[in-house]
């Protein structure tokens, strides 16, 4: 298929090149601008677009991709909040994504904001460069018997809760599908409110749905422990950030550490380090001592990109060969 890759950042290119070439089935034209209603024109004549978390894939966009002959959209990345998937079933454009590239990539790194932010490594390394071997303000606290609540124990979930459990932590955790894993790693499901008030470090895994969204908003944090650490790798508006800022200002947030913002689409994978920071809530979560972000990067080793780019293509190959796909997401999914 001849594929217009949006977004697309020089590890893409090279990862996508390296899997291309092993398959050589697929034309890709790199494009680094964002897909959206301006920039859909751009895949006129093209068969697929490739698409990022951060692409644009609403009803006017697909309009315009459609009315392009484009007949497939491959997400490069497991969500798929920003597909309108009922505007793509009725043009008859075809969604698939890369379910599981490496659940290991965001559990690891969602540990390892729980770690930072415990040990405050963030703010030892800034005063050990400064001359500053002062302890005060580090104390951390030991992760062993300590609860830790999973929301959303999928693939990522479950690499968390056998972490986490691996610390020796008592895990709880709440989905809307049980997983069995979960407990043979020795978590026990309970209900939200259970879960809310019991942990000491809530981890979000859930995907962005109509139910999951600001899942995470001011009568939840209220029904938390005093001083929670709360992690969001999954997607920005799971937590309504208003309300968080409101509870690290109490001190019943006592720890914050996201790899998502719900308004992340204008800052995340750009480098504008020259520009003057417009968003303020953003700029107020960066004012605390005890947040800690990264700009959506849980999913990004080596592993996780070559498998992205081998699952992408595989995916277009079989959508050309089969008419289907293994891999394709439905409204229904
Ligand atoms: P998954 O589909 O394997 O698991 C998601 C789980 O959430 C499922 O068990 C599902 O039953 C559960 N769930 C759905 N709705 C729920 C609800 N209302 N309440 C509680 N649980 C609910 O997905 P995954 O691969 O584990 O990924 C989870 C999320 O992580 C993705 O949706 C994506 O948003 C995010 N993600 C982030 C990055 C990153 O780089 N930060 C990378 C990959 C995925």
């Amino acid at each position: 298929m001849k594929v217009a890759v949006f977004s697309t950042k020089p590890y893409d290119e090279q990862f996508l090149k390296q899997a291309s070439q092993e398959t050589r089935q697929h034309e890709l034209v790199f494009l680094e601008t964002r897909l959206n209603e301006a920039t859909a024109p751009l895949a006129r004549g093209f068969e697929a677009v490739c698409v990022f978390v951060n692409d644009q894939v609403d009803a006017p966009v697909l309009e315009k991709l459609a009315e392009g002959g484009i007949r497939a959209v491959a997400l490069r990345c497991a969500g798929f909040n920003n597909v309108d998937l009922k505007a793509a079933q009725r043009l008859g454009i075809d969604v698939v994504r890369v379910p599981a590239y490496s659940p290991d990539a965001v559990a690891e790194h969602t540990v390892a904001l729980i770690l930072t932010l415990n040990r405050q490594i963030h703010r030892a390394y800034q005063r050990i460069r400064d001359g500053n071997f002062a302890l005060e303000g580090l104390l951390g606290f030991d992760l062993r018997g300590r609860t830790v609540g999973v929301v959303g124990t999928g693939q990522i979930g479950v690499g968390v809760v056998r972490i986490m459990r691996g610390f020796g932590c008592r895990v709880l955790c709440y989905d809307l599908h049980p997983n069995p894993e979960a407990q043979q790693h020795g978590a026990e499901y309970v209900d939200l409110d259970t879960l809310f008030g019991q942990v000491d470090i809530l981890s979000l895994h859930c995907p962005l749905t109509p139910d999951t969204h600001h899942l995470i908003d001011a009568a939840a944090v209220a029904k938390m422990k005093k001083g929670v650490m709360l992690i969001n790798t999954s997607r920005g508006a799971i937590v309504d950030t208003a309300a968080i800022i409101q509870g690290l200002k109490s001190g019943q947030i006592g720890y914050l550490g996201l790899d998502v913002y719900e308004e992340e689409g204008d800052l995340f994978f750009e480098d504008l380090s020259n520009t003057v920071l417009k968003d303020d809530v953003f700029a107020r979560l960066l004012t605390f001592p005890n947040v800690v972000i990264t700009g959506h990067q849980a999913f990004f080793t080596r592993n996780a990109l070559e498998s992205i780019a081998q699952t992408t293509l595989a995916n277009l190959t079989e959508l050309q060969s089969r008419g289907q796909c293994a891999n394709q997401v439905t409204g229904l999914s």
